[in-house]
């Protein structure tokens, strides 16, 4: 029981991105570690693809829950309230950022936080401007390893530390760390770009009839493998959640949601559709 005046020590937060990751593909893995957390909320994201929604992550604005009758306005104070519970300090509020806007210049500079992000895709990479008040931003050696990340983070007991994981196995191919790369799915059009992870131009309107790799059954295919991803990254989670110290909130949500075949789009970027935007929340302290 804390006394009246006592300060609390401020939570380490971890705030973990599956890239790409859409929602159903998230109920359908059915996580048995992700849940612990907290419930399962259907969010939207405020942008369709990678760079633009890191960067409003990073403003400190969630996923949003799309309420209706209500000002932007009243609706980023109090998404800016729940910041209160998840770093264990009372009065923050969208005020406390002001004039940078910027979650990590605020936590490092205002609240003594160490911060770093590791991130898989390159198009978010330590030389974006993404990179601005952090101690480290490190691009990792694969796009798709969650669990190398997990050696490499560190949790001071003097200083709180926060931590952006932005995870790829959710991202196309879908390919876990252990599958070859001549193993996974090749769409043509999409992989010559893919080499390159330019991760804003994966994405557009399929051409009817012109490729036969966007057949229903391919589309399908590369679903259930979004969805084993995530079947598979719930059990890295469980690691993450034994390594991290008592006093840490996480949160897991993606940056967007991804198209596989509904309206004739695959992917996600230049793409206008409910689906491009809808995206999994899950938050809470383990205990
Ligand atoms: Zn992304």
């Amino acid at each position: 029981m804390m006394r009246h005046g006592q300060r609390r020590r401020p939570n380490h937060y971890v705030l973990v991105v599956f890239d790409s990751c859409r929602f159903d593909s998230l109920v359908a893995a059915r996580p048995r570690h992700i849940l612990k957390l907290g419930d399962l909320e259907q969010r939207w994201s405020y942008a369709s693809w990678t760079a633009p929604s890191h960067f409003n992550l990073l403003s400190g604005l969630m996923p949003h829950s799309n309420p209706q009758k209500v000002f932007a306005s009243e609706y980023y104070k109090t998404d800016f309230l729940k910041y209160s519970e998840r770093l264990g300090v009372d009065g923050v509020s969208f005020k406390s950022l002001i004039p940078q806007l910027y979650f990590p210049s605020f936590l490092k500079e205002s609240l003594g936080y160490r911060t770093h992000a590791m991130v898989s895709l390159p198009v978010i990479n330590p030389l974006t401007i993404l990179n601005h008040g952090f101690d480290s931003f490190r691009l990792m050696d694969r796009h798709n390893d969650m669990r190398a990340m997990l050696p490499e983070m560190r949790f001071a007991e003097d200083r709180p530390s926060f931590y952006l994981l932005n995870i790829g196995e959710t991202h196309y191919p879908y390919a876990l760390p252990d599958e070859p790369p001549d193993q996974w799915p090749r769409i043509s059009g999409v992989h010559g770009v893919f080499k390159h992870l330019d991760d804003h131009v994966v994405g557009g309107k399929l051409k009817a009839g012109t490729d036969r790799f966007f057949k229903r059954g391919k589309l399908k295919e590369l679903r259930e493998r979004q969805i084993a991803a995530v079947r598979y990254l719930d059990g890295v989670v469980e690691e993450l959640f034994d390594l991290v110290p008592r006093n840490t909130y996480i949160t897991i949500t993606s940056d967007h949601g991804e198209l596989f075949g509904e309206g004739g789009f695959f992917g996600h970027g230049p793409i206008m559709h409910k689906k491009v935007f809808e995206v999994p929340f899950v938050e809470g302290r383990l205990r």
